[in-house]
């Protein structure tokens, strides 16, 4: 796996590699010519092709490389049919935040459904369904390496944000009790900013949600 920070918002990037020469790209933020750089001299290093651009949610920090995934290499972004609002609004929050967003793509037609086993190459994932932070928000669960791409629900001592369209406090909690905090301890959590952490230490720990449920985010 390798994981690279994107873009003004330090979105992390992840490609998995399937074990075939593949490589699935999940949550492109590729937005400067050294982002890119970056991308190609690990796929031609380690020989990779891009099989799959995958999407735990549509945030503009999440999709910025989704053009250049489809004009590269024809791939159309997957994501949670609930997150196709999101997707749709990214030029607008690109304008608000004043950076540029290429033209993005049409999704592509099969959406993510919670609990969906994902098979690529000799990757297995399964689909979790974790609204809260956006309301198509998915994690993909990697049991046989003991991982969870987790995009921006639970962040080492953190946790993602409510505020945006269709966010909800009361609902990412849950997510994270009972998408995320119900995984084995030793299972890394992979976020879409930040270092990685592990279901434990968070679950131990966080202060906003936690297995004690003193979470700043549990009392309310
Ligand atoms: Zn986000
Ligand atoms: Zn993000």
């Amino acid at each position: 796996m390798f994981v690279q920070a994107c873009n003004a918002f330090s979105e992390n990037t992840v490609l998995l590699p399937d074990g075939e020469g593949g490589v699935v790209v999940f949550d492109p933020g590729f937005s400067t010519p050294q982002e890119w750089e970056w991308f190609d001299a690990v796929l031609a290093e380690h020989s990779l092709q891009p099989r799959a651009v995958w999407l735990t949610h549509a945030h503009l920090d999440h999709v910025m490389g989704c053009h250049g995934m489809h004009k590269r290499y024809g791939l159309r972004p997957r994501l949670h049919s609930l997150d196709r609002p999101t997707y749709e609004m990214a030029h607008w929050a690109a304008e608000r935040y004043g950076v540029a967003l290429d033209p993005l793509p049409e999704c592509g037609n099969q959406d993510f459904v919670d609990g969906e086993h994902l098979v690529i190459g000799q990757v297995e994932l399964t689909v979790r369904h974790t609204p809260g932070h956006a309301p198509g928000h998915v994690v993909f669960v990697d049991d046989r390496n003991a991982r969870v791409i987790g995009g921006d629900v639970l962040f080492q001592g953190s946790i993602g944000r409510t505020d945006l369209p269709g966010g909800d406090p009361d609902q990412l909690a849950k997510s994270i009790e009972n998408a995320i905090y119900t995984l084995p301890d030793h299972y890394t959590v992979v976020p879409g900013h930040g270092p990685a952490t592990t279901v434990g230490v968070e679950k131990a720990g966080n202060p906003f949600v936690n297995a004690a449920g003193t979470g700043m985010l549990q009392r309310t």
